[in-house]
């Protein structure tokens, strides 16, 4: 019997199966297509990202360094009553770093494979039975269809879990639908701009170096997301390939843990509510959930579940304060831009490192 059976081979499921490994318990990873693929997301990331990789990782996946924002309020070349078409947040020094995504996906599973973890790509995971004493997965994988005993199982299965489904485990409050395309342009910039132009949420353009320059566009279910990135696309006269789309999940859920049963990442809703991202999240709370769970011991994911919330929950909390923004009126935001750009002191994974909380006040109300 393994100790655990991971779900999911994405940053977290990776990441979980790496520490688990590495404290010597016996792991068995699943994930039902290649490794990384297919791509839905940005890779737009803290440089926190590299405390989690090997040496070589930065040099194999950077593509471009960001030291700040552009907000638009309104499409690409709309002006306010001072002429400004934007607002700039900066530091002055690197903010983030823009990556190769599905790279990570396949650094991060070899970092676990080293680890002793029996990493499995091309294998389905279509029902899973918690037991009293243990957890029964079925697998569908090239050579048939089998089934493996765990002490425990680690739902690491992205936005639409099927792990969460099968532990009766509630679902997040929200799945936003996420469409990003790509452009040859060369824009050798450091600046990512973002565009309040989504209901609820945002447009985004990001130079990736050599990689060209993605377009990207968030929203609730419902809000046509198509045709926002169309009038997107038609604003900057770009021609975009590569299309794809993937769903981002808002939380967090009142419960993420069940008898022998734990969800990490996406399938948790573990993510910002004010930019979508997860990856940092994701392989944060497995950290957690390696330091804390016992797998002969299911009175320990209790720890796990406290683990998380104490170090991401206020967080959260303040990402759905910082996404009403979003939504206030296009004068009031413009205000608030205007009145809060400039050099910034806040950490992009951490909302409450913002320098002041007057500055926040001001950027919420429209007003200093
Ligand atoms: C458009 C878009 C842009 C984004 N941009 C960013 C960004 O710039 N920065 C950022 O931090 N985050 C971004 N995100 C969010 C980020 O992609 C997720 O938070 C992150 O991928 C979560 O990692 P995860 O390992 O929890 O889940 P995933 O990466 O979704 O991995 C889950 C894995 O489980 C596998 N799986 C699912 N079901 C099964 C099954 N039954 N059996 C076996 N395997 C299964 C899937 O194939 C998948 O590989 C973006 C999301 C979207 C949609």
């Amino acid at each position: 019997m393994y100790d655990f059976a991971i779900v999911g081979v994405g940053p977290a499921g990776a990441r979980f199966a790496r520490r688990a490994a590495e404290s010597g318990y016996d792991v068995v990873a699943f994930e039902q297509g290649r490794i990384g693929e297919p791509l839905a997301c940005s890779g737009h990331v803290s440089t926190d990202v590299w405390s989690f990789t090997g040496d070589d990782a930065r040099e194999e996946l950077l593509q471009n360094e960001v030291y700040g924002a552009r907000f638009h309020v309104g499409g690409p070349h709309e002006v306010d009553g001072a002429g400004r078409d934007s607002y700039q947040f900066y530091k002055r020094e690197v903010v983030s770093n823009v990556i190769d995504r599905v790279g990570l996906d396949r650094h991060l599973a070899n970092l676990a494979r080293k680890a002793g973890a029996d990493v499995r790509d091309g294998h389905t995971v279509t029902a899973v039975d918690e037991r009293e004493e243990s957890v029964e997965v079925t697998v569908k994988g090239p050579d048939g269809t089998d089934t493996v005993e765990a002490k425990m199982v680690a739902g690491c299965d992205g936005p639409r879990s099927r792990v969460r489904e099968a532990l009766s485990l509630p679902e997040p409050d929200e799945l936003l639908h996420g469409v990003l395309a790509f452009s040859a342009e060369d824009d050798p910039g450091d600046f990512v701009d973002v565009h309040l132009t989504a209901p609820k949420f945002f447009a985004w353009r990001i130079p990736r170096a050599d990689a060209g320059v993605e377009y990207g566009l968030a929203a609730p279910p419902g809000a046509h997301v198509n045709r926002h990135f169309e009038d997107l696309i038609d604003g900057f006269d770009v021609e975009v390939s590569h299309r794809c789309s993937g769903l981002i999940p808002i939380g967090p859920p009142d419960r993420v843990t069940s008898r022998r049963g734990f969800l990490v990442g996406d399938a948790a809703a573990q993510t910002k509510p004010f930019t979508g991202g997860g990856i940092l999240y994701g392989m944060t709370c497995a950290d957690h959930a390696a330091d804390r769970i016992d797998p002969d011991r299911p009175a320990s994911l209790a720890a796990y579940e406290h683990a998380w919330r104490d170090d991401l929950e206020r967080e959260i909390g303040l990402g759905h304060w910082l996404r009403r923004a979003y939504s206030l009126p296009e004068p009031v935001q413009r205000l608030g831009l205007a009145a809060t750009a400039g050099e910034i002191g806040v950490h992009m994974d951490r909302p409450t490192s913002v320098a002041s909380l007057e500055h926040l006040k001001a950027m919420l109300s429209g007003s200093r």
